[in-house]
């Protein structure tokens, strides 16, 4: 089979021949029909995450090695299975759930395998779907598209469920107003499934003029230039003068953080997604003064994916999907998505 692998952080990426592995017992291997460009596989490409000040924190330090074909948003169909699989056959087209967990801690007992405390999660942690063919440790991590387009269905592996989770988080508080910071893979899923899940007035927030032109089309209610001045206050003022209940931040940079918190509201929820990264300072009083929760969001469950599923069946959410690469062509997708080129989704096609 051919993959295209990151030899190492930041060097171009490689096109090779690899053996096609043959499935045993509850393993499937399947054919990629295509498969989703996310933001995290720049980060695995460079190496890792900014913690700011300088300091930076190592993809090898939490367990990946290179070299490794990434890709965790993976449609395709079922090539061969191991002898133990049920209810696939030759053919099914399938949607892949990536976040796979050991199993057997707290988070796993209760189905929760993408916040596992040892994570095997594909094109990561695993060879992932930037290849011909995938590797699918058990049956179980597949969902049947039934229907749902091969290229929209990748973004629901990751951009989609994140974005579900995170939106779910941000509804908590009931919030009459939700902002939503950065309108990219991720932040486009989250204005769809807000508008969807949410009785909120949504009010999204980017540098790009043509990604809010998007964000408005999928349903934003409001739309700000972060490049503005005052953005807070335009955001504030929005939101009756009395702020945001809830915010998702999509990029989670310092600039975006500290613009999230300023515009919240007393009860006020901020919900930190983006893994851009960096540090900055918290005005602790006003934490408990204000009493604003602050959470991550990390993917979502299996459950999830299968709900994303339905509800693109039935045309609530349509993901965005506006570029197409061939495997040959995987190094430029990376390099496009970093020069922001890519409005909603890219799609490798193998
Ligand atoms: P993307 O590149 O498609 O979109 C990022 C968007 O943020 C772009 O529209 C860009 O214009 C905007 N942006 C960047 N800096 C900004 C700023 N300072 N102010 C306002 N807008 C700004 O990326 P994506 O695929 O949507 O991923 C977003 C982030 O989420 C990445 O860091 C990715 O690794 C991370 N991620 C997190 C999870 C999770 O589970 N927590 C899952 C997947 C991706
Ligand atoms: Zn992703």
């Amino acid at each position: 089979m051919k993959s295209a692998r990151i030899p190492g952080p930041n060097e171009p990426l490689e096109i090779v021949d690899l053996e096609t592995p043959k499935p045993q017992e509850n393993q499937v291997i399947v054919k990629v029909k295509s498969v989703g460009v996310c933001h995290s596989d720049l980060h695995l490409w460079e190496g890792g995450y900014d913690l700011g000040d300088g300091q930076f924190m190592k993809v090898t330090d939490r367990g990946v090695k290179y070299p490794v074909t990434p890709g965790h948003e993976i449609v395709g169909i079922v090539e061969e299975m191991g002898s133990n699989v049920q209810g696939y056959s030759k053919g099914d087209e399938v949607l892949v759930y990536p976040w796979i967990g050991c199993g057997d801690c707290p988070a796993c007992k209760v189905e929760n395998e993408n916040l596992c405390d040892t994570p095997k999660s594909l094109g990561v942690f695993q060879d992932g779907g930037y290849s011909d063919f995938t590797l699918v440790p058990h049956y179980k991590y597949l969902a049947k598209l039934s229907g749902v387009n091969p290229d929209s269905a990748t973004s629901l592996a990751c951009s989609g469920l994140t974005a579900y989770n995170a939106i779910k988080k941000a509804n908590k508080n009931s919030p009459e107003f939700l902002v939503i910071i950065g309108a990219g893979g991720l932040g486009l899923m989250g204005v769809q499934l807000a508008k969807a899940v949410t009785h909120a007035k949504i009010i999204c927030v980017d540098l790009d003029d043509k990604k809010l032109e998007t964000a408005k089309e999928m349903g934003a209610d409001y739309v700000v230039n972060s490049k503005d001045t005052e953005t807070s206050q335009k955001i504030i003022s929005i939101c009756n003068s009395k702020g945001a209940d809830s915010v998702v931040d999509f990029v989670n940079a310092p600039p975006t953080a500290k613009l999230g918190l300023s515009v919240l509201r007393k009860r006020g929820n901020l919900v930190l997604v983006g893994l851009f990264g960096g540090s900055m300072e918290l005005s602790l009083v006003t934490i408990p003064l204000k009493s604003i929760t602050i959470q991550g969001a990390y993917t979502g469950n299996y459950n999830d994916m299968v709900e994303l599923l339905d509800l693109t069946r039935k045309g609530t959410i349509n993901p965005i999907i506006t570029k197409h690469y061939s495997l040959s062509e995987a190094h430029s997708a990376l390099e496009d998505l970093k020069a922001r080129k890519i409005l909603g989704r890219a799609v490798i096609n193998p």
